[in-house]
């Protein structure tokens, strides 16, 4: 832990929405959070949607920006929350129209164009099930995710369904429409063009009544073992949403945001739609790919006041910038509308920290969450001194833990209990007093993993932390063997079930392993089945195999051969020792091991 602190000797800007934080935990209840929502007319509830976007057009700022949308090629597109409104009831018309209703499952396979926003918000209006997907995965997650979460409705490209989905129909028993964005409906059956059945749909909508408690989003996420886990999050998430972009992002009414993380993900949704619209902000949507120049430039270009990003973007654009002219490049764009930048994802290394103050003079403020928590849970603030390398402290509402761990390395439970460990510097599992909006309401179809992720009224959260005396909190890593590779959660499960389809493979074993860049990369260890050899050409196409089925986001970038890969006596792939003999580290408790594997065997390349 570093008791290094940036203190902000330049005042903010604007005056902090938090400014005394001891003072405003003590007189926080979630209940009066709640009281700064509208809800919908005559008591029918709360639902994310009108809050978002209704409530704003049914006002003054109706002619206000809500999205402004840089294409790839630079153009930009605005849209009001008048529009937005607007075109959100032609889509939950056009789900009407269609038969889905209530509780049904609609998935979105897109980019970041503006069509995503007017299908993620109108299926909030109709009280249908957002389940948003990632572009970037390959066939075979997106048909898992498809099946899991049973979805009747598909929003997707042309392109993306052609190479990502046509080929896995038949698996997808509860599809029961697919709905093209732009053009090529025509050439695939199957399918509808959404514009078509826009333009026959009316502009307005009357949001039906919506129980707080009523299933709004399903965001997978991965764990050790088994399927991706599809976590239920509830309209009344929505107060947490509020609370917290007010709280940990300092968000204010004349607010530019950009927040660079996909929509595909927790981070994009709560953080690129949900929450700022609330806030009637402008969001800025980049359809393009990374690119630091692009990237100075819309922070440029679009005013953006607050931007929230991720360590492994942080840390492109410190590449981009040489160490002895580390200014040139951003300080030749106008950067003087930016005033808060927040990142997530992935301990934030306290260089970036730095380096924001030093290069764009602003320091980095670092938060914590993850998908069960549906919201930020702890940060640094805007008012106040940073711990560069420290998550922060816990937001108003919040009650955080420091759990003591047994010998597996999670937390210890004694007749469904644990054990809170009051003194600082002990490393234990971080945890969460359960109650606040925003928390994952189970994982869909699989109890038996929602009830292992609860103790008493903790919620566990699968990291491992320290506490210091004032009470900040301090990343140490993961209690299993999920792991972040460019920002994105990567079961390693999935991706060994994955390469276990080829016929060379008999078992593999993954990791993530650390890169400066990314964070961790995927490295895949595996056993090939008699008859194959452990060449070039077998690597080669073993890498394309999984990157043609997974996608680039999770495909191993790396295959290292293993014909004794470490087992479990109950014959598990010990990851961790496959890590710690990567890594050259202690190898740990060992007495589980069945068999000795040999480090020897690997034989190592990369792609
Ligand atoms: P996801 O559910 O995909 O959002 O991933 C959540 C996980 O990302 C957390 O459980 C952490 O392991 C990691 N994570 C999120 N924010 C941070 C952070 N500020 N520092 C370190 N790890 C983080």
């Amino acid at each position: 832990m570093r008791s290094e602190t940036v203190r902000k000797d330049v005042p903010p800007r604007v005056e902090p929405n938090l400014g005394d934080y001891e003072k405003v935990c003590a007189g926080f209840a979630w209940s009066q959070a709640r009281a700064r929502l509208q809800g919908l007319p005559d008591g029918r509830g709360l639902n994310i949607a009108h809050e978002a976007v209704d409530r704003h057009a049914a006002s003054d700022h109706a002619a206000a920006v809500a999205l402004r949308c840089v294409g790839r090629d630079d153009s930009v597109t605005c849209v009001t929350y008048g529009e937005l409104a607007r075109s959100t009831a032609r889509f939950a018309n056009v789900l009407q129209a269609l038969g889905i209703g209530h509780g049904d499952r609609v998935a979105t396979l897109l980019g970041r164009c503006p069509e995503l926003y007017t299908v993620v918000l109108g299926t909030l209006k109709n009280t249908s099930v957002l389940c948003p997907l990632f572009s970037a995965f390959g066939p075979e997650p997106v048909a898992m995710r498809l099946t899991l979460s049973d979805t009747q409705v598909l929003v997707t490209t042309a392109e993306l369904y052609r190479t990502k989905v046509a080929g896995q129909r038949e698996r997808l028993a509860a599809l029961r429409h697919v709905l093209i964005v732009g053009e090529g409906a025509d050439e695939l059956p199957g399918t509808v063009s959404l514009g078509a059945l826009m333009d026959e749909a009316a502009d307005t909508f009357t949001i039906p009544p919506t129980s707080p408690h009523d299933m709004a989003l399903l965001h997978f996420t991965s764990g050790t073992t088994g399927t991706p886990k599809g976590a239920v999050h509830v309209h009344e998430a929505a107060v947490a949403h509020y609370t917290t972009a007010l709280y940990a992002l300092d968000l204010h009414a004349d607010d530019v945001s950009w927040c660079t993380a996909d929509p595909g993900w927790d981070i994009g949704m709560s953080y690129g739609i949900v929450a700022p619209l609330m806030h009637g902000v402008t969001v800025v949507v980049d359809e393009g790919d990374f690119d630091a120049r692009r990237w100075y430039r819309i922070l440029a270009d679009q005013r953006v006041s607050v931007w929230y990003t991720a360590p492994t973007a942080l840390r492109m654009l410190m590449r981009t910038t040489p160490r002895s002219r580390p200014y040139d490049l951003p300080r030749s764009f106008d950067l003087s509308a930016l005033r808060f930048i927040a990142s997530v994802g992935e301990p934030l290394d306290p260089e970036a920290v730095l380096w924001g103050r030093d290069v764009l003079g602003l320091p980095v403020h670092d938060n914590w969450w993850q998908t069960e928590t549906g919201a930020i849970m702890i940060a640094n603030f805007a008012a106040g001194e940073i711990r560069p390398g420290s998550m922060g402290r816990p937001l108003p509402g919040v009650e955080a833990a420091v759990l003591r761990c047994g010998e597996d390395g999670r937390a210890k439970r004694a007749e469904g209990r644990v054990t809170v460990v009051e003194e600082p510097g002990v490393e234990g599992e971080l945890a969460l007093r359960i109650g606040w909006p925003s928390m994952f309401r189970g994982y869909l179809h699989d109890e038996p993993r929602t009830a292992a992720a609860f103790a008493y009224d903790w919620y566990l959260t699968g990291d491992l932390v320290r506490r210091d005396t004032d009470g900040w909190y301090w990343f140490v890593g993961r209690a299993d063997d999920v792991f972040k590779s460019a920002g994105q959660l990567v079961g390693p499960f999935e991706v060994e079930s994955a390469l276990m389809e080829h016929p060379a493979v008999a078992e593999a074993g993954v990791i993530g392993r650390p890169d400066p860049v990314a964070g961790s990369i995927v490295k895949a260890f595996v056993t090939l089945r008699p008859g194959f050899e452990a060449t070039t050409q077998t690597r080669q196409e073993l890498l394309a195999f999984a990157r043609r089925r997974l996608g680039p986001a999770v495909a191993p970038r790396e295959i290292a051969f293993n014909q004794h890969l470490p087992h479990t006596r109950s014959g598990r792939v010990m990851r961790r020792l496959l890590r710690a003999r990567e890594l050259g580290l202690p190898e740990g408790d060992i007495s589980t091991l069945e068999r000795a594997g040999s480090a020897q065997d690997t034989s190592e390349a990369s792609a």
